[in-house]
């Protein structure tokens, strides 16, 4: 019997050839051929007459054949078939090459739907190699015909004759919706196999998207259950309850009063932490929105509690800056911090790791920051109560798995200053709850922001020295130290959903800021970037901090976190190389002090027509200064892989989780929402879908490895 597990094989005319190049596209079962989903429509349905073909591209038309086909034969074996076609309009001359079987296709006065690019040559029309398919009056034709994604050995023709005949055998086995009724009612959905059907062969606009709807919330209720199936594996059952009586010890030390949101999120912390279940909490918010003083709240609360905490932050740069804002902070209150970093000497690991593992509560650490090695180097805790990791870089799933793993019933809060699109937070950290700081601190300036390109050079120049000139520091970030490398602790954002068709040279930053030294005698310029060992990094930095390095060129390590109030201008270059949100975060750089701040963005190319698309992508910038709006944008812009890329997800999109087939997180955000309440409210009620085997089975090929 044939199922959707048969080879591709079963179909007629396919054979060993066929079926390996089938198997570059990765279909090898009839099931993966109905899985290619189509990745566009040509519409056919809208007939038009020769003399007002589209000039753009293909147009259907209904000819009548008006001469017999002659085959015309050239040299080295080469030859093709001519006649003509005629509607009310004109006639016109059809050719198709190498293709002498197709004479007795057309005997003079068949009628056929044709669908091709219509040429002009003076009076007269032609028609190369177009689709023809037979018409009568009263025939319907499919108005919409699938494109697919094809490759060597798999023609268009061949591969929609084959989904054809796929779904054609696959019609009788009989195929139970996976969906409990319930939500097939409740959304009106098409049963599945109806949906794939059409899908593929839609008899109209409204049949489409009906069928599309219904495959993308299944694609995003798949998705949701193994997202919650994984959840339930790695999280903790129980953590220590952390209830204090106010804050004020701690909020009283602080040099300004917090805002609403902050409020609002410590109080959401307050009360995940005053019960027993792990806080799982992700707090999102803007660049200098204040999210620090959030997390060290978190850490007060815990350590009141007689737990520790373990602070972790993206690179040793931020992990340094952390851990002297929140030293000297928590000095003040007893409280024992530690930096734990590579570069730490051995015999204070030694200390400090002892300190951790006291089982005197005089000598214990409370706190100790580092870099998220502190995860894999498998530090040790007397009294573990909380784990922070800030900028929530490369902590996704597997990261948080991993932590659970330990056997450390913690409670955990994630920072990020990507504002990540509602949709997008849904998939990825759909287990997580969300804290929104949404506020910034009274008193923040504007950065006023300029997209300038090449031809601004000199001009560029001349206000970086006024800005020097008035002791102001700049920053100038460039994509990539040479083309190609990307240094170890970046985020690999170079051409990972790019599809720009070519690129720019890179203002490789070696040249760069040898460049510079030369235009800025008056200062000294720093060069920063992640193949320099972290003395070599701290060393430039605190010079920068300090003041002493006036222009700091560097690659995107500075991206998150560094706070250096005196810095007045952020310049990239290649800006177009950039996410808009990675942007806006480079942006939340400069304007943390009292100077005028100002963010320049020169795109690589000239005033050519990329050179304006990039211009106008970047526009935005411009306008729009809310992270939230901005990442929502660059979600419409570039889809999911910034988000991907430089927010915690790398393992997961290497682990294919999200390569959704059809939905789309910009288009399809209310369908997702939609799924994955109602995947919740599923599992509510039967938490290991034993009454869904259907379901059991789809969710496993969905997130494969992740749950096994
Ligand atoms: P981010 O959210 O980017 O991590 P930080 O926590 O580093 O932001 O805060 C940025 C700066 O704003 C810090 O210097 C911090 O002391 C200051 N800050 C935080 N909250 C407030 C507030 N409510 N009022 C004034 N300044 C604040
Ligand atoms: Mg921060």
């Amino acid at each position: 019997m044939v199922t959707r597990n048969s080879p591709v094989t079963v179909l007629p005319g396919v054979g060993k050839v066929k079926a390996s190049a089938y198997a570059k596209l990765g279909i090898v079962t009839l099931g993966d051929l109905i899985l290619h989903y189509p990745r566009a429509y040509e519409n056919r349905a809208e007939i038009r007459e020769l003399a007002d073909a589209r000039h753009d591209g293909k147009s259907a038309l209904i000819l009548t054949v008006g001469s017999d086909p002659k085959v015309v034969r050239l040299r080295s074996h080469k030859s093709f078939l001519k006649f003509k076609a005629f509607d009310d309009s004109g006639v016109c001359e059809i050719t198709y090459f190498n293709q002498d079987y197709l004479k007795s296709v057309f005997p003079v006065g068949s009628i056929f739907r044709f669908w091709g690019k219509v040429e002009r040559k003076g009076k007269r029309f032609l028609l190369s190699s177009p689709v023809a398919e037979p018409w009568a009056p009263g025939i319907t034709l499919p108005p919409l015909c699938a494109v697919y994604r094809l490759t060597d050995g798999i023609s268009l023709k061949q591969i929609s004759k084959d989904v054809e005949t796929a779904l054609e055998l696959l019609k009788n086995e009989e195929l139970s919706d996976p969906l409990p009724r319930e939500l097939i009612e409740k959304h009106h959905f098409l049963p599945l196999s109806v949906a794939e059907e059409h899908l593929h062969r839609p008899l109209g606009k409204d049949d489409l998207e009906e069928a599309r709807r219904r495959l993308v919330y299944q694609e995003f209720f798949d998705f949701s259950l193994g997202m919650a199936f994984m959840r339930r594996k790695t999280t903790a059952t129980t953590a220590p309850v952390c209830r204090v009586e106010s804050l004020d010890p701690l909020l009283s030390l602080l040099p300004y009063r917090l805002t609403g949101a902050q409020e609002r999120v410590i109080s959401e912390i307050r009360a995940d932490l005053a019960v027993p279940t792990p806080m799982s909490r992700m707090i999102v918010g803007d660049v200098g929105s204040g999210k620090t003083i959030c997390a060290a709240a978190a850490v007060w609360m815990v350590v009141q509690n007689g737990r520790q905490a373990a602070l972790m932050a993206p690179t040793e740069i931020l992990a340094r800056q952390h851990y002297a804002d929140l030293s000297a902070l928590f000095s003040r209150l007893g409280v024992r911090v530690a930096l734990l970093l590579g570069a730490t000497p051995a015999a204070e690991k030694r200390r400090i790791r002892t300190a951790l593992v006291s089982k005197n509560p005089q000598d214990r650490v409370h706190l100790v920051i580092g870099t998220h090695a502190l995860l894999s180097e498998g530090v040790e805790f007397a009294a573990p109560g909380l784990v922070v990791a800030d900028e929530q870089h490369r902590f996704g799933a597997r990261q948080r798995a991993a932590l659970a793993e330990k056997g450390q019933n913690t409670h955990l809060l994630v920072m990020s200053a990507t504002p990540i699109p509602r949709s997008l937070a849904l998939i990825l950290y759909g287990d997580l709850s969300l804290s929104k700081l949404d506020e910034l601190p009274p008193g923040r300036q504007r950065v006023d922001t300029f997209v300038v390109d090449e031809i601004y050079r000199e001009r560029l120049y001349e206000f970086m020295h006024r800005q020097l000139a008035e002791g102001g520091q700049i920053y100038v970030v460039c994509p990539a130290i040479e083309e190609e490398e990307t240094a170890p602790d970046e985020v690999d954002f170079t051409g990972l959903f790019d599809s720009e068709p070519s690129k720019p040279p890179l203002k490789a930053a070696v040249t760069f800021a040898a460049e510079l030294e030369k235009y800025f005698p008056e200062t000294r310029v720093g060069f920063l970037h992640g193949k320099l060992k972290s003395v070599q990094k701290e060393a430039i930095m605190n010079s920068f901090v300090g003041g002493d390095i006036g222009i700091l060129v560097s690659t995107t390590v500075i991206e998150v976190g560094v706070n250096v109030p005196n810095a007045s201008l952020m310049i990239v270059e290649n800006a177009e190389r950039f996410g808009l949100s990675q942007l806006h975060q480079l942006r939340g750089r400069v304007g943390r002090g009292l100077r005028k701040s100002y963010c320049v963005l020169v795109t690589g190319g000239n005033s050519d027509r990329l050179g304006e698309h990039s211009k106008e992508r970047l526009n935005v910038m411009r306008t729009t200064y809310d992270g939230f709006a901005i990442a929502e944008e660059d979600l419409k812009q570039r889809g999911p892989g910034d988000f991907l890329a430089s927010s915690s997800a790398e393992t997961v999109r290497q682990s294919g989780e999200l390569s959704l087939r059809l939905g789309n997180l910009a288009q399809d955000a209310l369908l997702l929402s939609e799924a994955s309440q109602d995947a919740a409210n599923l599992l509510a009620i039967d938490p290991a879908l034993n009454n869904h085997p259907l379901l059991v089975d789809r969710i496993t090929t969905v997130t494969g490895n992740l749950i096994s």
